[in-house]
């Protein structure tokens, strides 16, 4: 491992908590007019990119800590509940009375997915009430969904910039950008030691449609906006794996794991999590790439984005079969 033998937390997560009602179908579409279409599943599961990646991460064994914010509602129980039922501790997670808990419908047919978003306690999340001596007791620090932190995403890079400061290594995932402005970005990769988008939001962040054109400019973004070089930014992309540049500016790909997915909702969170399981064990890009896709292609082997995550034993027998072809 990277960072203070010492600490009671591999990673620390803050970030936005909010389950997922999936819609599953091969033609999930619904039909205006009061038609009613019969399903094959409608399920409550964990959901948002923050504690799916948490959820991810302790499932590959690494020590869990969350901070967040969720209504005084059914979903909002149910999100703590599920999320301390997988191990990680959310003492630090808070009730606002006043808001309920967001949440998203998803019609998943397989292989891609629409979204509807009721943002509720979302970007609720206040940077400046995370304790720091949860900072202190923590090796790594990530958020998920940097666009929807609407109430911190302004104090989010100086935020990540003290916790470097205190040596824990960082990463950060944004998701889409409902508002389509993607600004923010560099800021937060001068705070940075990773950075996961997928491929439309590396393009969508530099504005340019070549993908390793964007993945070197973030790189560069990031190494210009501190000094001691640029973070890793590894882009996931989807069917066909993904790709990674670190400092040195060298692209290194990996193909993805083969799978028949079911849903694939989480599986850039899970491939987050696979990917920084391996890189906090000291490993190279190459296999930190090799640990995410495996942990991105399981995941899509259940509805949701949970159910379906590695163990560290399923992903390293993914990793070690990959190796051996
Ligand atoms: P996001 O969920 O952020 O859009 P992707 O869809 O690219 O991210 O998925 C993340 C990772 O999950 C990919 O890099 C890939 O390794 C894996 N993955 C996703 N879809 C598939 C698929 N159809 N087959 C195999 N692996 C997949």
């Amino acid at each position: 491992m990277r960072a203070a033998a010492d600490a009671d937390f591999d990673v620390l997560v803050i970030g936005e908590i909010n389950p997922d009602v999936v819609v599953s179908d091969p033609d999930p579409l619904p039909v205006f007019g009061e038609v009613e279409r019969i399903v094959r599943a409608v399920q409550l599961t964990v959901g948002s990119s923050s504690a799916i990646f948490a959820c991810g991460a302790a499932r590959l064994e690494l020590r869990v800590a969350f901070c967040g914010v969720v209504g005084d509602d059914p979903f909002g129980r149910y999100m703590l509940d599920a999320m301390a039922g997988r191990g990680i501790d959310v003492s630090a997670c808070t009730v606002d009375p006043d808001r309920p808990t967001g949440a998203t419908v998803i019609l998943s047919s397989g292989s891609d997915r629409a979204m509807l978003t009721a943002t509720g306690t979302i970007g609720a999340l206040d940077v400046d009430a995370v304790p720091e001596s949860l900072v202190g007791r923590a090796r790594h620090l990530h958020t998920g969904a940097f666009f929807l932190q609407v109430a911190s995403r302004d104090r989010l890079p100086a935020f990540f910039a003290a916790a470097r400061a205190r040596g824990l290594t960082t990463s950060f995932d944004t998701n889409w950008d409902p508002s389509g402005r993607w600004d923010g970005v560099a800021e937060m990769l001068g705070a940075s030691d990773l950075f996961f988008p997928n491929a439309e939001e590396a393009r969508r962040i530099v504005g340019t449609d070549d993908v390793e054109a964007a993945t070197r400019q973030l790189v560069a973004t990031g190494s210009a906006e501190r000094t001691g070089g640029g973070p890793i930014v590894a882009v996931k992309l989807g069917a066909e794996g993904a790709l990674a540049c670190g400092p040195d500016g060298r692209l290194v790909r990996a193909e993805a794991v083969a799978a028949r997915p079911v849903d694939t909702t989480g599986a850039g969170d899970s491939f987050d999590a696979g990917f920084l399981r391996a890189w906090l064990d000291g490993a190279d890009l190459r296999e930190c790439l090799d640990y995410g896709v495996a942990c991105g292609a399981l995941s899509t082997r259940a509805i949701g984005g949970v159910d379906g995550q590695p163990t560290l034993a399923e992903a390293r027998a993914a990793v070690a079969s990959r190796v051996g072809r």
